[in-house]
């Protein structure tokens, strides 16, 4: 099994990578689990045709006596999607609501009755901290995927991800597996990736292009990498779905 948190500023994309990657994975024949670690809600509903599922929150909220089947829902894409849900806005810790999902989905023995072979957590957050570093911790996630484009905001933010890492590494956390640029298009940004690499000595492990088929793909709730396989950012899913496979398993 091998786990992989992807992380990133707000909007840079995360969810619509995430949701590509599981699907060129399973199309290779992976059992993958998607685990949305957001408020929203919404990190796998490109796998539900825009439909959201019930969260571990909502489902706690109406019934304490929960079964594996109320808190993973297999897409017809065939990911097994979880949502982990939060507080009312504005009530309460958003980060508590990852922590909770975490514990329910450990007690029901989900990773040991699924048996994923990958298990990606799309986590909502420029910052580490709270709840929402809970995948780096304690056995979760092995590999931390950063998501950026050559925006400043979204650089800044893949950095300060980087270096919580970096500081954490010696508590047994998730390690850096590399950048995925999913462009948007600014000026030099081939050049400012290239730059802030060096700086940062970090790799680029992924490259989406702005995609016209994704927008459309977004609209309609759908997988780009299912609907326009051949498109250029189904294809740049797939290298990352390369590099993803070659990771290693953990011990
Ligand atoms: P949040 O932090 O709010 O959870 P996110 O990082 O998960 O956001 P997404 O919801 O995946 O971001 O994407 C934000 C928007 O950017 C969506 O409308 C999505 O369709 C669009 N988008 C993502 N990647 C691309 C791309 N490569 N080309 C074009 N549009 C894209
Ligand atoms: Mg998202």
């Amino acid at each position: 099994m091998r786990r992989i948190a992807i992380y990133g500023k707000g909007g840079i994309g995360k969810s619509t990578t995430t949701s590509n990657l599981s699907a060129a994975l399973v199309s290779r024949g992976y059992a993958v689990m998607q685990i949305g670690c957001d408020p929203k809600a919404d990190s796998t509903r490109l796998h539900t045709g825009g439909k959201r599922i019930p969260t571990v929150l909502d489902q706690l909220r109406a019934n304490q006596d929960l079964a594996l089947e109320d808190l993973v829902k297999q897409s017809e894409s065939g990911v097994y999607c979880v949502e982990s849900g939060g507080p009312l806005p504005g009530v309460g810790c958003a980060g508590r609501g990852v922590i909770t999902a975490f514990e329910q989905l450990d007690e029901l023995g989900a990773y040991e009755i699924i048996r994923p072979d990958f298990v990606l957590y799309d986590v909502l957050g420029d910052v580490v901290c709270g709840g929402f570093a809970m995948p780096l911790r304690g056995g979760y996630a092995q590999q931390v995927l950063v998501v950026t484009s050559g925006e400043m905001m979204s650089l800044y933010a893949a950095s300060n991800i980087m270096t919580a890492l970096k500081n954490f590494k010696s508590r047994n956390y998730a390690q850096f597996a590399g950048l995925v640029v999913n462009r948007r298009d600014v000026a030099d940004e081939e050049a400012i990736i290239r730059r802030f690499c060096e700086e940062e000595q970090a790799n680029v492990v992924g490259d989406i292009p702005r995609s016209p088929e994704v927008q459309i793909c977004d609209e309609q709730g759908k997988l780009c990498a299912r609907r326009f396989p051949k498109s250029p950012a189904s294809l740049a899913y797939q290298r990352l779905a390369d590099y993803v496979e070659s990771l290693p398993e953990a011990k």
